[in-house]
């Protein structure tokens, strides 16, 4: 598959490819702003230095569309969009309560914008390519992964989103402190497990309040998130809640916010699995809190 073929299907590619966030989610934003990109927990500057934005950035991935007979972007409103959007703006816009299949149809458009925006062949018309060494924030899931997304409507195995809510203004919140989780590289003989990572991506909403949503890809690897141990985070995949009231979900401080991403130690360490092992859940020896990242 050359490099600006589909994604999921190998097709080429003639244009630059689809939107990664859709039109619609655009027009949420009408008006606001500024915005600012982080990447790795840093401010990503404009030319100028100036790290506030007016627009939200347009992330492009090349994914077929009506010109190509397997038209995977029609596939992803199809099995996405459609379903999901009358939830993420019930969710979102309204902080409107729901439940059963309307928190699966959540869930599921969650996952699948965040795989797509950790992409590697992802482009932010703001910052560009992420750089996969240093951002932290890129996904590289095994070739073969996403194909067979497309070929059987299901996620691959061992990819987990939590979701937590933020109130940059709100009152301090008392974190324990926690072991650091470690994420290595797992191999097996089989040719199971891959590069792990995690991602994360955050909506402004209406009452003054972030969420925050973290996408983890942990293949072959058992992890246990300490902040949805302790409430701070709700498990949206796999295992979705049976309903989801983002107005009445635990609050953290900005403080908190920021030690989401930091539970997970990511990158670089590779480890030989023996035949139907998985890598057990294990801390990394490093402690951190919240408090002390102020
Ligand atoms: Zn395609």
């Amino acid at each position: 598959m050359a490099k600006g073929d589909c994604v999921f299907c190998g097709s080429p590619v003639s244009s630059q490819g689809e939107h990664v966030l859709p039109r619609w989610l655009f027009k949420r934003w009408g008006g606001q702003g500024p915005f600012t990109y982080y990447v790795g927990g840093k401010a990503i500057p404009k030319r100028n230095g100036d790290t506030q934005r007016d627009g939200l950035a347009r992330v492009m991935l090349p994914v077929c569309g009506i010109n190509s007979p397997a038209n995977c972007n029609g596939w992803l409103d199809r099995t996405f969009e459609h379903a999901g959007k009358p939830q993420v703006r019930a969710v979102l816009d309204d902080l409107r309560r729901i439940e059963g299949a309307e928190v699966l149809a959540f869930a599921r458009w969650v996952v699948k914008t965040l795989l797509l925006h950790a992409h590697p062949l992802a482009v932010n018309s703001e910052i560009g390519h992420l750089d996969i060494a240093t951002s932290g924030s890129v996904l590289e899931l095994p070739g073969a992964a996403l194909p067979t997304m497309r070929s059987t409507d299901r996620f691959p195995d061992d990819l987990s989103l939590w979701m937590s809510v933020i109130d940059p203004d709100g009152a301090a919140v008392a974190l324990p402190e926690f072991d650091r989780q470690l994420l290595p590289d797992v191999h097996r003989p089989d040719g199971g497990g891959g590069r792990s990572g995690a991602t994360t991506l955050g909506f402004s909403l209406p009452n003054g309040r972030m969420v925050s949503f973290q996408l983890v890809f942990h293949p072959l690897i058992d992890i246990v998130n300490p902040f949805e141990s302790l409430g701070w985070a709700t498990r949206l995949w796999p295992n979705p809640p049976s309903d989801l009231d983002i107005a009445d979900h635990p609050v953290l401080d900005a403080a908190g916010g920021r030690a989401l991403t930091k539970w997970l130690a990511t990158g670089g360490i590779g480890i030989g699995l023996q035949p139907g092992e998985r890598w057990p859940n294990r801390p990394t020896g490093q402690a951190f809190r919240a408090v002390s990242e102020r």
